[in-house]
This record gives C-alpha cells, sequence and structure tokens, in this order.
C-alpha cells in the first residue's frame, strides 16, 4: 500500500507537471490505485480529465528513471493531440509511423511515452518484440478509448469486426506480465464494462472500477412516442415552423444515412441554398463541408441552426454552441445515447434532450436503452444512472429534471414550463402549415448549369461508394438521386 506522505508527494510532483493547483477527487482514486499496483478502468464522461490520469501514470511509477509507458489508442489524430501535449511538458513522447527514422529509439525504449494503434502493438512483430525487449520498463500499459475493444474488436451479427485488432490488445499483457493496465472510457455500461475487462484480462480481484455518474445535470431528458400515422413533416413541424437565423441550435442524430437523408429532404426550406439554416453531416458528407458545420456550430452566431446528423456527427464535433439536441430514433445501446445527449449543453447553460421515436424503431435495442425508451413513470435521470451503476446525489428541479418529473412539479417558479413543448409532437401542424407553393428561382447559365451536373454526379458517386469501394445502391444510402440531380439542375 502506498503510504499517504507517498501520495502526497506524487500528487505534488503531478500538480508541478501538469500545471494544475490540484487533482480532482476521481483523479486522486484512480491514481491511488495505480500506485497500489492495481488495474484500473476509468469511466469518467469527457471533459473530467481522464486524459490527465492517463498521462500522469508516468509520474508515478518510481522504480526506474527510464520507464515507457505504452498508450494504445483507436484514432491518430488523438495520438498525435496527446503526443503533442507530453513533449511540450518535457517528455519524451512519440506515436509509432510519425516518423520510421526514431523507430530505432523506439525499440531500445528511448522514449517516456509510445503511442501506437492495437493494428501496430498488437498486429506488427517488431513492436511485439519491442515490448518483450524493454518489458522490464514498461511501467504502465494504457488503453483509451477502450470501449472500441468491444465495439469495433467483435463482430457485431453477421458483419467482421470494423478493427479485428482491438480484441487482440489483451494478448499483449501477455508479453509484459504484472505491469499494470489501466483502461480509459468516456462511457460504458455495466455490460459492457465487464466484455471490457475479460478482454483486456483484468480480474475482478485486481482490478478497481472508476466510475463517475454519467449525469449531465444541466440537460433535461424528454422522450415521447410519435404515433405510427405521422410522417417526418408532421412529427418535426414544431422546429420548422421556428426556423429562422436567431433560432437557437438544434442537433437531431438519426439512426441511419437514409433517416438523416430523408429528415434533412425534409426539414430544410426551399431557399436553403442561399441561407443554409439546415445541414446534414454524416460519414459520407463532403470534408469541406464538413468542416464548416463544425465552424458553425461552434459559434453562437454560427449560420447552421439546424444540423441533421448520424453519429458520425458524434466523434471529432465541438457543438459548443448547441443546446438542443434531439434523438429521431433511440440508438441501439446507451453509450452512444448518454454520448449524443452529451453533445447539448457542453458550455454548461441549461439545455435540453428529446428524444423522439416510432414504435418500429425499437427493434434490436440493447436492455438499458430499452429500457429508457419504455419508462413512462419513474424519473429519466435516475433510469440513467442507474443503468450505469451510480446513483445521484441530487437533481435538478422537478420541471429542469426531465419530462416525468415535469408533470409531478409543483415548485411554483415563474418558468416551471416544459422546455420543448412535447406535446406540440403529436398534434397534427393544422392548417397553418400548408404553406403555398412558392418557389424562388436563381438564373444559371448553360455552363454553369453543366458544371453543377457534374459536382452534383461526383457527389452522388462519393455518396454511393462505401469505405471498402463497394458500390451501394442510392435509394437506400442517402435518397441522393438522378431525378433529384435533375431537379436541381434544373
Ligand atoms: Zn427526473
Ligand atoms: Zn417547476
Amino acid at each position: 500500500m502506498a503510504s499517504l506522505v507517498e501520495f502526497d508527494r506524487i500528487e505534488k510532483k503531478i500538480c508541478e507537471i501538469f500545471h494544475v493547483l490540484e487533482l480532482t477527487d476521481f483523479q486522486r482514486k484512480a491514481i491511488k490505485s495505480s500506485m497500489n499496483g492495481k488495474d484500473v478502468l476509468v469511466v469518467s464522461k469527457t471533459g473530467s480529465g481522464k486524459s490527465l490520469i492517463v498521462e500522469e501514470v508516468h509520474a508515478i511509477d518510481n522504480r526506474t528513471k527510464d520507464a515507457v509507458v505504452i498508450v494504445i489508442l483507436p484514432l491518430l489524430s488523438i495520438m498525435v493531440e496527446q503526443v503533442e501535449k507530453l513533449v511540450g511538458l518535457g517528455f519524451a513522447a512519440t506515436y509509432i509511423g510519425k516518423d520510421h527514422a526514431e523507430d530505432k529509439a523506439i525499440l531500445s525504449g528511448q522514449f517516456d511515452f509510445v503511442y501506437g494503434s492495437p493494428e501496430e502493438l498488437a498486429g506488427n512483430g517488431k513492436w511485439r518484440d519491442m515490448m518483450l525487449a524493454i518489458r522490464s520498463r514498461i511501467s504502465f500499459i494504457v488503453v483509451d478509448e477502450v470501449h472500441t475493444v468491444v465495439n469495433w474488436g467483435e463482430s457485431q451479427g453477421t458483419e467482421e469486426p470494423f478493427r479485428a485488432w482491438f480484441s487482440h490488445i489483451g494478448e499483449l499483457r501477455s508479453l509484459c506480465p504484472g505491469t499494470p493496465l489501466m483502461a480509459g472510457t468516456a462511457t460504458a455500461s455495466v455490460e459492457k464494462r465487464k466484455k471490457i475487462m475479460d478482454s483486456l484480462y483484468m480480474s475482478v480481484l485486481t482490478t478497481d472500477v472508476l466510475v463517475d455518474s454519467p449525469d449531465r445535470p444541466n440537460i433535461k431528458l424528454s422522450v415521447k412516442c410519435v404515433k405510427a400515422t405521422h410522417d417526418l413533416q408532421d412529427t418535426f413541424w414544431w422546429i420548422v415552423k421556428h426556423l429562422s437565423d436567431t433560432m437557437p441550435h438544434y442537433v437531431i442524430f438519426c439512426k441511419t444515412i437514409k433517416d438523416c437523408s430523408l429528415l434533412y429532404n425534409t426539414l430544410k426550406p426551399k431557399d436553403n441554398e442561399t441561407t443554409g439554416l439546415v445541414q446534414m453531416y454524416h460519414s459520407k458528407t463532403l470534408h469541406s463541408i464538413k468542416d464548416e458545420i463544425r465552424t458553425t456550430l461552434s459559434n453562437e452566431s454560427g449560420k447552421v441552426r439546424l444540423l441533421v446528423c448520424t453519429n458520425a456527427a458524434g466523434m471529432g464535433v465541438n457543438f459548443a454552441a448547441v443546446n438542443n439536441v434531439i434523438n429521431y430514433g433511440p440508438p441501439q445501446d446507451m453509450d452512444t445515447f448518454i454520448q449524443q445527449i452529451g453533445r447539448a449543453g457542453r458550455d454548461g447553460t441549461q439545455a435540453q434532450h428529446l428524444l423522439v421515436y416510432h414504435k418500429h424503431q425499437m427493434k434490436n435495442l440493447e436492455k438499458p436503452m430499452l429500457a429508457y425508451v419504455k419508462n413512462t413513470e419513474h424519473c429519466r435521470r435516475e433510469n440513467l444512472v442507474e443503468s450505469y451503476g451510480c446513483k445521484n446525489n441530487s437533481k435538478p428541479v422537478g420541471h429542469l429534471c426531465c419530462n416525468v418529473c415535469n408533470e409531478e412539479c409543483d415548485c411554483g417558479m415563474e418558468d416551471c414550463t416544459e422546455l420543448f413543448n412535447i406535446e406540440l409532437i403529436n398534434m397534427p401542424p393544422s392548417d397553418t402549415f400548408e404553406e403555398e407553393e412558392e418557389t424562388t428561382f436563381r438564373r444559371s447559365t448553360e455552363k454553369q448549369s453543366d458544371q453543377l451536373q457534374d459536382l452534383l454526379q461526383q457527389y452522388q458517386k462519393q455518396l454511393s461508394t462505401d469505405s471498402s469501394g463497394r458500390l451501394l445502391a442510392n435509394e437506400t444510402v442517402h435518397g441522393f438521386l438522378e431525378q433529384l440531380v435533375a431537379q436541381i439542375v434544373a
């Protein structure tokens, strides 16, 4: 057991190195566990200082000055960012593949931190040999974004695993027996945690599982089932009605690219090409458009007021100025759902989340997700937090908590009303929405029309090719059909 004095010394050292005033309780717990030689699984939401825990393990190890920390990460962009930060703090840090001239130095253990993907570290004999050769100096193995071990490493139904080497990370442990492992992720349900621990050979007896509540108290949670007879226009008319360049930002997450395209085409105003109020974002969106959307959503006065997207926007997009997030249909699992909810209210101001769904969208849901959708009587916040094995010490006043608590709220405050007026959703839009068939035209020359047609067809082709280069049917994937090209050009 690490003594209190020793711990104080390490904490002081960490604060000095990483320029922080003090550690959070959560960070303290993680470090204490590591100092006691335990494996640690850290489940803590983005922005809670989890990456600091991952980085500071180097400061803990006192056995040898030339200790090496191996960090396994799924995405190059995150490696680049973390390596730059560590180098800035004076560490010798690098990632495999950055510069082959460095390979020799990595192989002989001359770095404090070596980052690599599972494909390199578990799948490439050269790097496995390296781990074997310097094993006595490896002080920690860190696996960050560890949910990918299950999400990407295992086959989903009949499909091949997305990145099969993620399920082989556990094998690296046999190369350095006794080396503690620290695994981190923003969200992992009880079930997912068990799978992660099994895959990484983390024994229940020697692992401390530290779970931070996934609750975001500034987000009100609501759920509304939509009648089968309601089409997309009927379901979302209440947003379309208020669409303007001063409307607060909305993000609507869809389950598939097809839903996303249909919803986008339903919601965008006729003159959207000139105003750009509504945008669509999925894995096949052009990079230039993705960049534009990222910029606009991180800015309060950004042009796009309504983004219709798939979970592709859940990774790598900073929604700083978004306070209204909607799910059209629940995702399959709770982890994805919590991450999508958490896109709202990043600045800490009051935000709201709404799940709108049709009954037919409830197929193949994981148990906790299904329970959340079906629940109509229990506080949604408690329901969500409990499914992570956590408990909330406090919760917001009823009308800011969830739509179940809202109904019972008698706080008497002036603003004790619904935020999203979800009763409107099942009400037909009535004749107020039967707008005039007025269209605005912009004249273009024949040459401009030809150029436009070429660009649209290129875009269409790009949408129809998946990451492995297979061609997909237009109507099943994105609804961006020849007729639509012809309509636009005309
Ligand atoms: Zn509640
Ligand atoms: Zn109230």
